[in-house]
């Protein structure tokens, strides 16, 4: 197969990938609305498949998805990308061995980040999936680079694969975009049991060295080998 042959065919399955992994998002009230996103990397090539802008989830198909460089411009679709391209497309060029991105304004997940709060690791939950506590990125808009910059610069301190933006709302990385939209599902279910254990009292914390147990055992020898 032609370079060019290869790369059509990598980008008509990322295509079909995408758009089915967006139903997980309303199907666990990670999003209302259009709300929420989902994007993943075409392996070895600078461009990235991510949802189109304003689009209801149940009309998204794999031929409205958009086909964009890594600077978030349009390659190929009809429609407008959706307006965290530049901030996932920022994502992509700074982090090689992110493979999908994935953002939400998840509810819980949001209480957390309205008030700034990282969410602590008090639950195995969290030390199998985030490896410590789930991080906050800072206070950004939408208009420079400033929203990637923020999730790479938290990213890059953390284990974690999600990062809450203060005042905004998640974003997950994975290798590829279902490894981000697990993510995204393990975060906002953290982040409902943390607030719910914080209802009752303090939650007690989990030691370093069993988090660190927890997280190399989940992610190097969990599941079907
Ligand atoms: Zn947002």
């Amino acid at each position: 197969m032609s370079a060019v042959a290869e790369a059509a065919a990598t980008i008509s399955q990322l295509r079909v990938q995408v758009s089915r992994l967006h139903a997980h998002l309303p199907a666990y009230g990670l999003v209302v609305w259009t709300a929420g996103n989902v994007s993943a990397r075409v392996p070895g090539h600078d461009l990235m498949v991510i949802k189109p802008s304003g689009v209801a989830y149940d009309e998204l198909t794999p031929e409205n998805m958009v086909v964009c460089d890594l600077h978030g411009q349009v390659v190929e679709g009809e429609h407008a990308p959706s307006s965290d391209t530049e901030a996932q497309a920022y994502v992509y060029r700074e982090l090689p061995d992110v493979g999908g991105v994935v953002h939400t304004h998840s509810p819980y997940a949001v209480a957390w980040a309205a008030r700034g709060e990282a969410i602590p690791c008090v639950t195995t939950m969290c030390a199998d999936e985030f490896g410590g506590p789930i991080p906050v990125g800072p206070f950004a808009v939408i208009g420079d680079d400033s929203i990637g910059r923020g999730i790479v610069e938290t990213l890059r301190g953390s284990r974690s694969p999600a990062v809450l933006m203060q005042n905004h709302g998640v974003f997950t990385v994975g290798p590829d975009a279902k490894s981000a939209v697990k993510a995204a599902v393990m975060c906002e279910d953290v982040a409902r049991s943390v607030h719910l254990a914080r209802q009752l009292g303090e939650p007690i914390p989990i030691e370093q060295s069993a988090i660190d147990h927890l997280y190399d055992r989940y992610q190097n020898v969990y599941g079907q080998r």
